[in-house]
């Protein structure tokens, strides 16, 4: 690692053992810090708001392994739910009630939802989601935004956000045409880019899917009568609105996206907060859609692990977590605290940035901005964002590493942890 302070030696140990053992050493890409420098740390543990590294560096956490961790790492009710659940099996391969909890929990939370299926991830639940678009409408093109991340399928992985932008990868070797061709792609926040697509393709569209809030691009928030727009244009083409709410389902609202902009997707798919830190992903909607999937309907979708008697156990207790009142007040505080002094901050020591917050994720773009869509993102100055990171990763703090990715706080974020880490923002910024 080059002009560290802390000491990371067997971080760098592990690492370059696993460079041999796995693919660019990880599990999953961005984790790899490829587009920030230097080498990733190593974890060992994750409590509250801090993580520790291997080494026993402490860090402030703004990750929250992508998401789940709303309610802070091993929150001790998660840790001692999980801990009863355990000791009756891990799986049981058969209906178990704790589906029932979750789905009602689902179901009351999440405006649009009024039947749901468990899977195992969001890369899942967006491609059953895609199939059941594709089978209600009996059209196959979709629409997609530039810089949407929905997970690593085929059909998806058309100008796609996450690892994908981080990296700067040109759609993905290995996706035939074929898988690709019926999808189509727009700007976000551009509602004629939409309409014209519509017009070219009439009735040919099964549906619209996006992140009604972006995170996989950095922090891009929808335009004012963007998701409206969206609404109205699908409903005018017979076509189905899909809002993948895996990174916004719990996050930015109880209700999710839908709740907090008042718009009513047809279907919606989610992962990362429901599963509170164990595999899950869910999928749901209008009953008459929903009752098209198998056995119900025809349409295939399974998992052998799916409805986890363990995944489902944390799903609930977080969830139970967020309803305890004042949660998203307090979510929204801490977090605009911390949106507002990074531009603040950002401002007095003369770097042009923009970002903001809504709730619990948040984002700072090196660039003036504003930022609208991807190909404004991809203004930012991502060899200054690589700097800052690794200058905030040596004062103990742990910032997603990538430009491209947003932030994440949770509910054990104190206000001394923000001050912390702004005190750690003006010291980098200073230098940069
Ligand atoms: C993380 C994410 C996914 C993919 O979920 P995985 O659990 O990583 O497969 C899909 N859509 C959005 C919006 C996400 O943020």
């Amino acid at each position: 690692m080059v002009n560290t302070t802390i000491k990371t030696t067997k971080s760098q140990e592990i690492f370059a053992a696993a460079q041999n053992l796995m693919p660019g050493g990880v599990s999953s890409p961005v984790r790899a810090f490829k587009s920030v420098g230097g080498q990733p740390i190593v974890f060992d543990r994750v409590n509250g708001a801090y993580i520790w590294d291997v080494d026993g560096n402490q860090y402030i956490d703004y990750v929250g392994t992508w998401g789940p961790a709303i309610c802070g790492h091993a929150h001790p009710e998660v840790i001692s739910a999980l801990q009863a659940a355990l000791v009756k099996g891990t799986s049981f391969g058969a209906p178990c009630v704790l589906e029932n909890v979750l789905a009602e929990m689902v179901i009351d939370a999440v405006p649009s939802i009024e039947m749901v299926r468990f899977v195992n991830s969001g890369t899942e639940a967006c491609m059953a989601v895609l199939r059941l678009m594709r089978a209600f409408t009996k059209r196959d093109k979709i629409i997609k935004f530039e810089g949407c991340y929905h997970g690593h399928a085929d059909m998806f992985l058309v100008k796609a956000g996450s690892g994908v932008a981080t990296l700067g990868l040109p759609d993905s070797p290995g996706v035939p045409k074929a898988a690709t061709r019926d999808t189509l792609t727009a700007p976000y926040n551009d509602l004629e880019a939409v309409k014209v697509l519509f017009e070219q393709n009439r009735d040919e569209i099964a549906g619209v899917i996006l992140e009604p809030v972006v995170g996989n691009a950095g922090f891009i928030t929808p335009d004012a009568g963007f998701l409206e727009g969206l609404r109205e244009i699908t409903q005018e083409n017979g076509a189905l609105l899909v809002f993948d709410e895996v990174m916004t389902g719990f996050r930015i609202a109880y209700g999710g996206a839908q709740e907090k902009f008042g718009i009513t997707p047809d279907l919606t798919t989610m992962g990362k907060v429901i599963g509170g830190g164990l595999p899950v992903g869910a999928y749901g909607g209008r009953r008459d859609i929903m009752s098209m999937v198998a056995p119900a309907g025809p349409v295939y979708q399974a998992g052998t692990l799916s409805g986890n008697p363990l995944a489902m156990t944390a799903g609930i207790k977080t969830l139970e977590l967020l309803q305890k009142p004042g949660s998203y007040d307090y979510l929204e505080r801490i977090t605009k605290k911390l949106a507002d002094g990074l531009l603040k901050i950002a401002q007095e020591t003369g770097h042009a940035a923009c970002g903001g917050n809504i709730s619990a994720m948040f984002g700072l773009f090196f660039t003036a901005g504003p930022v609208h869509n991807y190909e404004d993102a991809k203004k930012s100055d991502t060899a200054k964002f690589g700097r800052f990171h690794r200058g905030m990763l040596e004062r103990g703090i742990y910032l997603a590493p990538s430009q491209f990715e947003a932030g994440f706080t949770s509910l054990a974020h104190t206000d001394e942890d923000i001050e912390q880490t702004l005190a750690a923002v003006r010291d980098v910024m200073s230098s940069l």
